[in-house]
């Protein structure tokens, strides 16, 4: 499914992020950059050994990626030439303000793809797995941080993909997106 906002393409598509044909994709990472399993593991795997040394190289200088940033590197071997590290909230019930959180990984995430000049990126869907968020809460806040930054015209990458892994996870974003 797509569906326009502004000058912003979004794009839901069911699938293997590793496998995206854009500039970036983002990982649901964690905040210490250690490799996890999930979408991470994945990426890590096929993104190849210069992806987790210059995460070592991340925390190493920086201490991580606190929950709610992002940090950029190499796509490695993947067709993506880069890989946008974000830390989604873990889910504790909605008591911890995890809404804030999730749709900061969206906003930093875009923000630090448009500052290196990334016009398509691909996202998984960020925190709905082992950090157990409900999907479609969290499908809401992803789609609708992405909405309002198209609106109020900020320089984010115009093509923008979701690419979700399972059939629950994917219609609930379409069932969102279309409300939207
Ligand atoms: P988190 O710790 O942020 O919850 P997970 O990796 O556990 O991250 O899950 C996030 C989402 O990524 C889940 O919907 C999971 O099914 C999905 N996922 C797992 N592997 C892939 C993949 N290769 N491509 C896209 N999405 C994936």
């Amino acid at each position: 499914m797509k569906k326009q906002f502004e000058d912003i393409q979004i794009e839901l598509i069911q699938g293997d992020i590793t496998k995206a044909s854009v500039d970036a994709i983002i990982n649901a990472a964690n905040k210490e950059l250690i490799g996890g399993g999930g979408v991470d593991g994945a990426i890590r795997r096929a993104g190849g050994p210069e992806v987790v040394k210059e995460c070592d190289n991340i925390r190493a200088t920086q201490g991580g990626c606190p929950t709610g940033s992002a940090v950029i590197t190499t796509g490695g071997n993947l067709f993506a030439k880069h890989i946008i590290h974000t830390a989604g909230p873990i889910w504790e019930g909605g008591i911890k303000d995890e809404p804030t959180l999730l749709s900061s990984c969206y906003k930093e995430s875009l923000f630090l793809a448009a500052k290196n000049e990334i016009n398509s990126i691909a996202f998984p869907s960020i925190s709905t797995g082992i950090y157990g968020y409900p999907i479609k809460k969290a499908a809401h806040v992803a789609l609708k941080t992405i909405k309002e930054l198209a609106e109020s015209r900020h320089k984010i990458p115009t093509t923008i993909q979701f690419i979700l892994f399972d059939d629950i996870t994917y219609n609930n974003y379409v069932d969102v997106l279309t409300e939207l």
